[in-house]
C-alpha cells in the first residue's frame, strides 16, 4: 500500500456549521484515500515519508457544479447585458464556432488549464450542441485525472438557425455521445438540455428516456430569471412549475439531478427536488452580471435543498470558487438587506462547505478530509501578516476574498501531486 503523510494546517467542513481544524498536524494517506489526521504520528508509520508544508494549509480542492466550458474565451465580456440579450449578441454566436474542431481544442484545453490552476478539479461542465467537440472536452478532463460531468447540449427550438438541432438530430447525437462513454470512471456523461426556453417537450420527453436508458443525470437551467421561468411555463402549458418539465421527464431518476442559479423557485419547485435529491448550484458573479437576483440560499439549506457553488463561466467572469466562496457571504449580506423576508446571511464555514464537501458529494467522496475521502487537496499559502497571527480559519478566509492562483502552492490529486 502507498502510504504519504502531509504535515499542515488541515481544515475541512463536515458540516455546513462546522470547520474542523487541525493546526500543526499531521494527515496520512494510503493509496490516495485519507486515513486519519493525527498530531503526533503513530508508531506503525515510522519510516513513511512526511511532506512538510510547515504553517500552509491543507483544504480539500474545489467543486464547481455549474460551468460553461465554451464559454472560456468570453469571459469578461457583454457583462453589462442581461441574460435574454447576453445569449443573443455574445453566446450563441460564439458557441456556434464550436463545429470547428480547432477552435473547440483551443478552447478546451484554456478552461481545463485554468480551473485546475485555480483548484477546481471537480467539475460539472455544459459544453455546446456540437458531439466531436464535447468528446474531446470529456476526453481532456478524463486525460488530466479530474472528476467531472460533462453534458453535449441540447437546443431544438427558439434559438437562431446556426446553432439549432432538430429533435430528432438532437436525441440521436446525444445517444451517439452517451453510448461512447458507456463505463467511463471519473469523468461521467450527464444529459444537458440547455434550458427549457431552447427545447420542445418532444425533446425534454426523449431526452427521458435516453436517461432511463443510459442511467445519466440531468444538468440545466431552472428559475434563473423572471423572463426565463415565465418562458418555460409559456411554452409548457399544463406544467406547474420549471422543476416538473423535468421530473415528469423521468430526467431526476436516474442520477443527478443540478440546476443553476434558482433565484425564484416556487414551494412546487422546492417539494420537487426535495423528493429528488437535487442540487440548486448558486453562481454568485452570474447572478450580479447578467441574472440579477440572487437565490434564497439560507433560507433553501434551512428546508433541506442541498446546495453547491458554481462560477458560471461566462455568465461569471472568472473561474476561481475560492472567489465564489466570497460573493456567497457578501450577496448574502445584501439578500438580507433588501428582501430580509428571503433569506438571511450566510458564514464562510457555510459557503466553503457548500463549495467542497457539498457540491462534492456528486462526483463520490470528495470535498471533504473525512476517512475514506479521496485526497483532492491544495496547499495554500500562510496569509498572515509577518508581524502579527490569525487563526487557521481567518487565513481561508482571507483566501477566498484575496488569494489567486499564486497562493496555491501544491495540488493532489488522488493523492498524486499534480506537476
Ligand atoms: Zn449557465
Amino acid at each position: 500500500m502507498a502510504v504519504k503523510i502531509y504535515h499542515g494546517d488541515i481544515l475541512f467542513t463536515p458540516a455546513a456549521d462546522r470547520m474542523e481544524i487541525h493546526e500543526n498536524s499531521y494527515i496520512i494517506v494510503e493509496d490516495g484515500v485519507v486515513s486519519q489526521i493525527c498530531e503526533k504520528i503513530p508508531e506503525t508509520y515510522n519510516g513513511v515519508e512526511i511532506v512538510d508544508y510547515g504553517d500552509k494549509l491543507i483544504i480539500p480542492a474545489f467543486s464547481d457544479l455549474h460551468v460553461h466550458g465554451a464559454q472560456y474565451v468570453q469571459r469578461g465580456i457583454g457583462m453589462d447585458c442581461l441574460l435574454s440579450d447576453w445569449l443573443n449578441h455574445y453566446t450563441f454566436p460564439q458557441e456556434s464556432r464550436f463545429q470547428s474542431m480547432e477552435y473547440a481544442k483551443n478552447c478546451y484545453d484554456a478552461f481545463v488549464d485554468e480551473m485546475i490552476l485555480h483548484g477546481t478539479f471537480h467539475a460539472n461542465v455544459f459544453a455546446t450542441i456540437h458531439r466531436d467537440a464535447t468528446n474531446y472536452l470529456f476526453d481532456k478532463m478524463e486525460e488530466k485525472g479530474m472528476y467531472g460531468y460533462v453534458g453535449k447540449v441540447n437546443m431544438d427550438c427558439n434559438s437562431p438557425e446556426f446553432l439549432i438541432e432538430t429533435t430528432e438530430e438532437s436525441l440521436n447525437e446525444t445517444e451517439k455521445y452517451l453510448a461512447a462513454h458507456e463505463g467511463s470512471k471519473k469523468i461521467k456523461t450527464i444529459l444537458a438540455p440547455r434550458f427549457a426556453p431552447t427545447c420542445s417537450e418532444k425533446l425534454i420527453t426523449g431526452l427521458g428516456k435516453l436517461a432511463e436508458k443510459y442511467h445519466c443525470g440531468v444538468h440545466t437551467h431552472l428559475v434563473e430569471s423572471i423572463w426565463e421561468a415565465q418562458e418555460a411555463l409559456k411554452l409548457f402549458p399544463g406544467y406547474g412549475s420549471d422543476a416538473e418539465i423535468y421530473e415528469r421527464a423521468g430526467l431526476m431518476d436516474h442520477g443527478p439531478s443540478i440546476f443553476a442559479h434558482v433565484i425564484f423557485p416556487s414551494e412546487e419547485d422546492k417539494r420537487i427536488m426535495k423528493k429528488h435529491g437535487s442540487i440548486s448550484v448558486h453562481c454568485p458573479d452570474a447572478t450580479v452580471n447578467i441574472i440579477a437576483g440572487i437565490m434564497p440560499l439560507q433560507q433553501m439549506a434551512s428546508e433541506n435543498l442541498k446546495i453547491a457553488i458554481g462560477s458560471d463561466l461566462a455568465g461569471g467572469h472568472g473561474l476561481a470558487i475560492y472567489r465564489q466562496v466570497a460573493r456567497a457571504v457578501q450577496l448574502s449580506k445584501l439578500k438580507e438587506f433588501y428582501e430580509p423576508n428571503e433569506s438571511k446571511t450566510i458564514t464562510i464555514t457555510q459557503a466553503f462547505y457548500h463549495a467542497t464537501k457539498e457540491a462534492g458529494s456528486v462526483f463520490g467522496k470528495v470535498g471533504s478530509f473525512e476517512t475514506g475521502y479521496a485526497f483532492n487537496a491544495l496547499v495554500i499559502d500562510n496569509m498572515e501578516d509577518p508581524w502579527t497571527k490569525i487563526t487557521a480559519q481567518e487565513k481561508l478566509e482571507r483566501f477566498c476574498y484575496t488569494g489567486d492562483d499564486r497562493n496555491i502552492r501544491a495540488r493532489y490529486i488522488d493523492g498524486e501531486l499534480l506537476k
